[in-house]
């Protein structure tokens, strides 16, 4: 029998959530779980979305791949930051290794796969589109889709269908709730459809929904988040979403037959956000970076405002920190000489793990050096990555707080962190069942080529599970 593999994907469902907190609302889930095998599966260093959703489809690393975020450097400047896209992922995915066994694909929403390359199957790319606010399949972008006629189909069969809900960082949660269930039922009506009508071996989809619900709602959950709001009309909203990917898993689950293999994945977990540290204010209270004249409001730390001639070091903004070190000979007005960078990165290091809370306790800050965590470093990597408070805590790039804390968002309103667990069930009929130790999001690409028969490549960072 022809085997073929279907990979569900919930961007940041967290395994406590599904496995756990929400687990009485999700039969479709439990019953795969008691078929299966589940457990957590650790996320890139950063899990973040992009690269994570394309580390996932290679077993590569971001500094293999060298993408170490939505936005990276493009070159050497202050300023040169550029939104990556698929054209800067030169390794194989999962899809075109099946490709060159002809073996057809659909791929839908998977991140970082805008403009669609073209490859053996059909593909719908993710948030991150441009154009029509983001949201909508139109005849104006057919990179959008390959093959480009697929443009039509969609726009014929699924003329609802959302890319992406047109803005989450907003206050009207009202709006934003309905916004996310529409979102995710016309992805879930258009996964329908592709798993019907199209002739493939390999399905996968990922569904951003519960990404923006956690970064919107997360607050009206769970009771240890400071802004925490009891007896809200949103006290439901998370278990009712959870409810809805399980109702919509079980649709999918039902078009296809026993032998399909079933991965249900997540990129990365999410967890309650604490508050944000003040990068680029921290940098200046120790003596890393000086501004030129002092901001009298907070505002955006922009490469004009430095003082090069007097900075070590600038940083940015995100779920986690991105540290750049002023290396001269590297940076335009670079000073840190060649032969101090290990020791200004060290004391760094050193540094930002003693951050302490208002209170004085330590926040339990992580600091990676890419050298030590990548096994390559392609493009331009950050010289450090933060993980301010082990991700209960953003990185925040703006200046003029006159503090390090800050408990308001310079990008509009957050709830939540990333958290590096993601997690992951199988189900390929294997007699093994039950929960297993924490997996890799590496391990994903080895298990569905193992599914398939195949070899796996030498550079596959992972195992199959
Ligand atoms: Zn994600």
């Amino acid at each position: 029998m022809k085997k073929r593999v279907i990979v569900i994907g919930w961007d940041c469902a967290a395994p406590e959530l599904v496995f756990d907190a929400f687990k009485d609302d999700m039969p479709n889930t439990q019953r795969l779980m008691s078929e299966g095998i589940y457990g957590e599966l650790k996320s890139t260093i950063p899990p973040i979305t992009v690269p994570a959703w394309m580390c996932m489809m290679t077993s590569r690393d971001p500094g293999e791949i060298g993408i170490y975020g939505f936005r990276n450097r493009k070159d050497n400047t202050y300023d040169a930051m550029s939104i990556s896209n698929s054209l800067a992922v030169k390794v194989p995915t999962l899809w075109e290794l099946l490709g060159q066994v002809q073996k057809r694909s659909v791929v839908l929403g998977v991140p970082l796969t805008y403009p669609a390359k073209p490859f053996p199957g059909w593909m719908v790319t993710s948030f991150l589109t441009p154009g029509d606010l983001n949201t909508h399949i139109t005849q104006s972008n057919l990179q959008c889709t390959f093959p480009p006629r697929l443009t039509r189909e969609i726009m014929q069969n699924a003329p609802e269908y959302m890319i992406d809900i047109p803005n989450y960082r907003t206050d009207d949660r009202e709006v934003l709730e309905k916004d996310l269930i529409k979102m995710t039922r016309e992805r879930f009506k258009l996964a329908r459809y592709l798993v019907e009508r199209k002739a493939w071996d390999f399905f996968m989809m990922v569904e951003m929904g519960s990404d923006r619900l956690h970064h919107a709602f997360w607050r009206y959950w769970d009771i240890e988040h400071f802004k925490y709001e009891p007896n809200s009309k949103f006290s439901d909203t998370m278990r009712n979403y959870y409810r809805l990917l399980d109702e919509e898993l079980g649709s999918i689950l039902a078009l296809v037959d026993k032998n399909t293999t079933v991965l249900v994945v997540s990129d990365h977990g999410a967890k309650r956000m604490d508050g944000g540290i003040c990068v680029n204010e921290w940098l200046q209270q120790n003596g890393y970076l000086t501004l030129k004249h002092k901001p009298l409001k907070i505002t955006k730390c922009k490469p004009e405002m430095i003082d090069w001639e007097n900075t070590k070091a600038w940083g940015e903004g995100g779920y986690y920190g991105r540290i750049f070190i002023n290396l001269a000979g590297r940076e335009p007005h670079g000073i840190v000489r060649a032969e101090d960078y290990e020791s200004v990165q060290n004391e760094l290091k050193e540094q930002l793990e003693a951050i302490v809370d208002e209170s004085g306790e330590n926040i339990n800050t992580r600091v990676f050096k890419p050298k030590e965590v990548y096994r390559e470093c392609n493009n331009i990597p950050p010289d450090l990555i933060v993980y301010f408070g082990d991700l209960y805590w953003r990185s925040v790039g703006s200046v003029g707080y006159n503090s390090i804390y800050t408990y308001e968002n310079d990008t509009g309103p957050d709830d939540c962190n990333h958290a590096e667990m993601g997690m992951f069930i199988l189900r390929n009929g294997e007699h093994i069942r039950g929960s297993i130790p924490t997996k890799s999001i590496y391990d994903i690409a080895p298990t569905i080529l193992k599914e398939f028969g195949m070899n796996i490549p030498n550079e596959m960072q992972g195992e199959p599970i």
